[in-house]
């Protein structure tokens, strides 16, 4: 059986014991942009936070993408997030290859060179992608001036948050 198949069945007994209030609008306080990284998906545990307040964007890095922005802006704009936070990670799996690299890998591998150059937004330092995601954010002018953006890096080995200051010094959160 597949795992689709597996989360498919399992859901007739999700369904049975579901409370159709989770089925109201969300008014969720906190637009968090996280890593796919499974190891970032606790976030009501990392961040001590019920997950009706978090509106989650996940990509991978995360990298802070157009489509990113465009989810930021509906978020506070739209949904009423007060607050954004930009989390990163130790470890991530996109520090482990260039964009370059990894096209050249899928061209040779598949035989197929036609989807390159494809943007996997990888990136080698977690801080300094931290600090150029913040920039980002804040630059754009659809997202208020009154919502804090902050930048976060989660050590997936001590499960600990530190802050990263957007100008280059960081500090414990
Ligand atoms: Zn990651």
């Amino acid at each position: 059986m597949s795992i689709i198949d597996k989360a498919i069945k399992a859901n007739h007994n999700y369904a049975k014991n579901y409370d159709p209030v989770l089925g109201e609008r969300p008014a969720p306080k906190l637009a968090v942009v996280t890593c796919m990284d499974p190891r970032l998906s606790d976030l009501p545990g990392i961040l001590g936070l019920p997950h009706a307040d978090l509106d989650v964007i996940r990509t991978g890095g995360p990298a802070v993408t157009e489509d990113v922005l465009g989810e930021l802006v509906v978020s506070t704009r739209v949904l009423g997030t007060k607050e954004i936070l930009l989390l990163n990670h130790t470890g991530c799996g996109f520090t482990t290859f260039s964009d370059e690299e990894l096209n050249a890998k899928l061209s040779a591998s598949t035989g197929d060179s036609s989807p390159a150059p494809m943007r996997f937004f990888s990136y080698k330092d977690p801080e300094e992608n931290t600090r150029e995601q913040i920039k980002k954010v804040r630059s754009h002018p659809w997202i208020a001036k009154d919502v804090p953006v902050r930048g976060l890096i989660f050590d997936v080995e001590t499960g600990q948050l530190r802050e990263v200051h957007p100008t280059g010094q960081h500090a414990t959160a």
